[in-house]
């Protein structure tokens, strides 16, 4: 399985993923890209 961060793109062979669902697909993130989806773009 290829999972990537949908912000970044890097996988999980380089950083910490998390499992996240958005409008009923699963999706990842990584932990660096997290605040910035919780936070919102400045
Ligand atoms: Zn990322």
């Amino acid at each position: 399985m290829d999972s990537k961060c949908l912000n970044c793109g890097v996988t999980s062979d380089q950083v910490v993923l998390m499992s996240c669902q958005y409008k009923g697909e699963s999706l990842f993130v990584c932990v660096k890209c997290l605040p910035v989806l919780i936070q919102g773009p400045h």
